[in-house]
């Protein structure tokens, strides 16, 4: 069955094939690690997941790159502003290094919670300063950069048709538009590859125009070329990456390569909150851990992603993802149900549903449909392995870890545990008995505990508290 992808640079969906053999060759725009991810950035990486995991479906291999921005990206895409890192170094008070460190552990952390494929190669900028200065050489070279004060530009007015994949008039544009106001750049759109840094500016190499740092869209540029080539599938980003970032970028590679560096360019449309945009000032940057605090598993959130096709914006409300996490429990439920189940089901219907599946899937990545799918199977009256096999199935496009269903269930259980009153009383009195270090007290509260049915494990990060008798009625 023929995989159709919208393509933003031809503005319509194609049939794919990649360009060489059975490898597709991909590079999705990371994230820059000044602060935590927050959830609309999460909508992105559940987007990459998704493709490449419908790539695998469609039994290619993948080579697929991420980068981790970790210095040169200034505070408006449009080069103005502080660097990203080196403000959030000044804030904490911290080197930009441990900054970048920090805030990529917890974003690995939370691709894992989200059951987020890992891409085969992740690159991060910092490592690649001589790939970086390689290609502004070459720009140099072939005369499509020039120096100023400031840095290295880019020259828009050397290409023959500039922008390319966002249907703006840059004469209209340039009318209206905020732009800064450079005398030294010979068009107001021109773009920083290299910039000249700052005293005060930690992260800085040694290049031929003195101590100085990559600029953001050259430094995708120059990793996806490194790793992928000069050509390659597919180009990944957030619907505000096409008037910018992805637009320089393409700029880029055609002034070093003459080539558009990716056949096909994909956007995920932004995750809104309340109907609204995501803002710091709005306090409304969920993270994942601010959504299980409300008892809104990751999983849960991803699960609510695929309400919404990846090219519409979709709208989070806490109401909507605590229906999301509830749903996938239900699935969860129909999951453990269907794989104790013994009835035979025909062969011929299990592919129907399967062969349609596929074809939702295969229709740019149509989520919403494909879950409509999975739902008619989940609900089915009649109950069978067949039908549960079939789920696993889908899961490997879901990416819900379904095959742990029974243990999240069961996790969930436990920490829905309400503690009566009485108990929690008794739980501060034994953590008083063990701070004064009064073990017999300690000791003798324990007891109590277990005789009204609840267990207690010192854990290194404090106390669990379980609930026996329902354990032993379940059992
Ligand atoms: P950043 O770390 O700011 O470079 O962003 C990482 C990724 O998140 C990029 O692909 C952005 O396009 C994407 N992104 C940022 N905000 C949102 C949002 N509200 N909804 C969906 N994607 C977003
Ligand atoms: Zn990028």
């Amino acid at each position: 069955m023929t995989l159709r992808l919208y393509n933003t640079l031809t503005r319509k969906k194609e049939n794919f094939q990649p360009l060489k053999g059975n490898e597709v060759r991909m590079y999705s725009c990371g994230p820059t690690v000044y602060s935590y991810a927050h959830i609309g950035n999460f909508r992105a990486y559940v987007f990459m997941d998704t493709l490449r995991r419908v790539l695998k479906m469609n039994g290619y291999t993948l080579k697929h790159v991420m980068n981790i921005t970790d210095v040169g990206h200034l505070e408006s895409d449009a080069d103005e502003g502080e660097d990203k890192m080196e403000k959030a170094a000044r804030k904490e008070n911290k080197n930009p290094y441990e900054i970048a460190a920090f805030y990529t552990d917890i974003f690995f952390r939370d691709m894992g919670r989200l059951n987020i494929e890992r891409p085969e190669i992740i690159a991060k900028a910092t490592e690649h300063i001589a790939d970086m200065l390689d290609f502004v050489k070459k720009l140099m070279e072939n005369g499509y950069a020039y120096e100023t004060s400031k840095g290295i530009y880019f020259d828009i007015s050397k290409l023959d048709h500039y922008p390319v994949l966002s249907n703006r008039n840059l004469e209209e544009q340039i009318a209206g538009a905020r732009v800064e106001v450079d005398e030294e750049k010979r068009n107001p759109y021109d773009f920083a590859l290299w910039i000249k840094a700052p005293k005060n500016h930690i992260m800085k190499w040694d290049s031929p125009w003195g101590l100085s740092y990559p600029g953001w869209h050259l430094e995708c540029s120059a990793m996806g070329r490194k790793y992928l080539g000069d050509e390659f599938d597919i180009h990944t980003g957030g619907v505000d990456h096409i008037p910018t970032h992805h637009e320089n970028e393409i700029a880029q590679s055609k002034g070093c390569t003459g080539k558009i560096p990716a056949k096909f360019w994909m956007h995920v449309e932004f995750l809104q909150v309340d109907g609204g945009k995501m803002s710091k000032s709005l306090g409304n940057t969920y993270t994942l851990d601010v959504l299980q605090e409300k008892h809104i598993e990751p999983l849960a959130y991803k699960l609510f992603c695929y309400t919404a096709h990846y090219r519409t914006k979709l709208n989070f409300t806490f109401e909507s993802a605590i229906s999301s996490q509830k749903a996938l429990n239900r699935l969860r439920e129909s999951y453990l149900l269907h794989s104790q189940g013994k009835e035979k089901v025909k062969e011929e219907e299990i592919e129907q549903y399967k062969q349609k599946f596929i074809e939702a899937v295969n229709d740019d990545l149509n989520m919403p449909l494909a879950m409509g799918i999975v739902w008619e199977v989940a609900r089915q009256k009649q109950k069978s392995e067949q039908f549960a096999n079939l789920l696993l199935e889908f899961d490997k496009v879901l990416g819900l870890d379904l095959e742990k269903a029974k243990q999240y269930l069961e996790q969930q259980e436990k920490e829905k545990l309400e503690l009566p009153a009485e108990i929690i009383e008794l739980v501060e009195k034994r953590k008083k008995a063990r701070e004064k270090k009064d073990w017999a007290e300690s000791d003798r509260i324990r007891e109590e505990l277990q005789q009204r049915g609840y267990g207690l494990k010192d854990t290194k990060d404090g106390m669990e508290i379980e609930l026996l008798q329902k354990k032993e009625n379940e059992g």
